[in-house]
Parts: structure tokens; sequence; C-alpha cells
């Protein structure tokens, strides 16, 4: 690769420039982002797939750029963990999303649990407890309501840390889910010592199903897994009823997927999932 990059050093560089330059502009419209209040949280809804009754949500961060438009996380995300700004955003995220919640049980609506997308930025940071507790205090939110989801990955870039961590937000009173589950490359002990509660199937072995031999027996044995290890166990990506059906009568009830909604705003939120709950 060096020997190419030498020859191609004019292309090369000026390509290095070009991504450069567009991460330091993204970088200080990011900031410029954080500072007014671009972000928008949009929820999808996790319901039962046996009685079809709203169980909880994920809250996903849009970027509403004034020029652009809503921009979707994963042209920002990606950028916002290298330059660590990601820790900003998940905080702005984790603080609107838990005040909407308590405005919605203050309604005596019940949004079930909100789940939260956790950045290994986070899992790294010392003060992630004090900045959880002080996001408590101030929204009024019951740590009960919060599910914090962490990938595999993430989990591994530094185990020994990572676990600390997890420990000390399940000792709030925080549940944690292992996202995108089966992605990674998490060995079975290790999962046996997190202090997760809930495993979530990602949305690659749910697609085929149940088609695909390979998914079908990926996902019967993650759900196995699961029991066996007394951990809730939710399907992402679930498109259709056939897939829904598969999941339901093998013992995963609970259902996140465009099969009920796509993300949703708050208010799209309340009128369709909410009003009756
Ligand atoms: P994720 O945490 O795995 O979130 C699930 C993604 O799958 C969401 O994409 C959701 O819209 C999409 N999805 C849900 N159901 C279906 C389905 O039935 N079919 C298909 N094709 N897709 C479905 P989204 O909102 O674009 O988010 C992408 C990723 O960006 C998330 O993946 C997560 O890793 C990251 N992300 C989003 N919001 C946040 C956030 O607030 N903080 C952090 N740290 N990461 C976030
Ligand atoms: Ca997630
Ligand atoms: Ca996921
Ligand atoms: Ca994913």
């Amino acid at each position: 690769a060096k020997e190419e990059g030498r020859n191609n050093f004019q292309f090369y560089s000026s390509e290095m420039t070009e991504l450069a330059f567009e991460h330091v502009a993204m970088e200080a419209s990011l900031r410029q982002a954080l500072q007014n209040e671009e972000f928008v949280v949009y929820y999808q809804p996790q319901m039962d797939g046996r009685t079809d009754r709203l169980v909880g949500m994920e809250a996903l961060v849009r970027w509403n750029h004034p020029t652009l438009g809503l921009v979707q996380p994963y042209k920002f995300i990606p950028i916002a963990e290298k330059n660590g700004l990601i820790v900003q955003i998940d905080q702005w995220v984790m603080k609107s999303a838990m005040t909407q919640f308590v405005a919605w049980y203050k309604d005596g609506l019940n949004p079930g649990v909100l789940a939260m997308n956790l950045a290994v930025k986070q899992l790294q940071k010392k003060d992630f407890i004090d900045t959880m507790s002080n996001l408590l205090k101030s929204t009024q939110c019951k740590p009960e309501w919060i599910e914090l989801e962490v990938t595999e990955s993430q989990i591994m870039t530094n185990p020994q840390e990572a676990i600390k961590i997890l420990k000390q937000i399940s000792e709030m009173g925080i549940e944690l889910a292992v996202d995108d589950f089966g992605t990674g490359y998490s060995s079975l002990s290790y999962l046996k010592r997190l202090p997760i509660d809930k495993l979530k199937i990602d949305r690659t072995f749910i697609q085929d199903l149940p088609d695909d031999e390979e998914d079908v027996g990926i996902t019967k044995s993650v759900i196995a897994l699961s029991k066996s290890l007394n951990l809730k166990v939710i399907a992402e990506g679930v498109e259709t009823d056939e897939q829904k059906n598969f999941l339901v009568e093998n013992g995963c009830q609970n259902i996140q997927g465009y099969l009920y909604s796509k993300p949703i705003t708050a208010n799209e939120m309340k009128e369709r999932f909410l009003k009756n709950s």
C-alpha cells in the first residue's frame, strides 16, 4: 500500500486533503449544530409481537440541517465518533429523550422503556456515571425507564474498562442491552461476565427469515442463549409478518422494525402509539 501511495502521491494527497477538509468542515458544523440545537430525536416503537402492544421505543438521532434538511445518522455519527463530539451529541439526545419521557409519563401516557444508544467514547469517560446521575436528577427521569444499548464491538474495545462502567450503570437501576448481537466477536465467557439484561438480534439475521436456513439457525440459537442466560431478547429490523410470526413462534416476542413503524417524531409517536396506552 505504501508503494502504491508513493506512485499515486498526487492523487492520494489531494484526496486526503479533501477528506481531511470535509472532516474539519463537518466538525465545525457539528459544533454549530450542538450550539444551535439542530439535532432531533426520532423514536422507533418496540412492540410485543403477540399482543401488538407498545413496550418501549428506541431514541435515534437526526440532524435537522438548516440547508441540507434532515441528515441521517450514518452521515455524521461515524465522524462524530472519531472527533469525540459524539459524547456531547449523545448527552443532548439523552437529555432530550429523558425530558420527553417524563412529560409523557406526567400526562398519564405509557411509553414503556426508553432505549438509547451509548457510544464507546462514553464508556471510556470516567465521568459518565456522574453525567448520568445529573441527567436523572435534572430531568426527573426514573432509571428503571431507561435501557442503554451498547454494541459488542464497543464493549470489546476495552472489555475490562467497559465491564466496570456497565456494572455501575446497572447498579443505578438502568438496564443494558447488547445491540447488533451476533455481528461482533464477543466470546460467550465475556457475555457471562457482563451485567447485561437483553440481547438485541441484529437486522442482518432477521432480513432473510424464515427462508435462509443459516439465519433460522442463528436466530434460534440466540433466542435459546438468551433463555439460558436469563436475558430478555428483542429482534430489530423486522419488516414482514412472516418474520414476526417466525420470531414470536420461536420465543422472541419483542419486535422492532418497519413492520410496525419507521423511526418517527415524538408527536407522531404520541398520535399513533400513545393515545390509548
Ligand atoms: P442501530 O442502533 O442499530 O439502530 C437501528 C437502525 O436500524 C436505525 O437506523 C433504524 O432506523 C434502522 N431500522 C429499524 N428498523 C428497520 C427495518 O425494519 N428495516 C431497516 N432497513 N432498517 C431498520 P438509523 O436511525 O439510521 O441509525 C443508524 C445507526 O446510527 C444506529 O444503528 C446507531 O448505531 C447510530 N445512532 C443513531 N442514533 C444514535 C444516537 O443517538 N447515538 C449514537 N451513539 N448512535 C446513534
Ligand atoms: Ca441501537
Ligand atoms: Ca442495532
Ligand atoms: Ca446497527
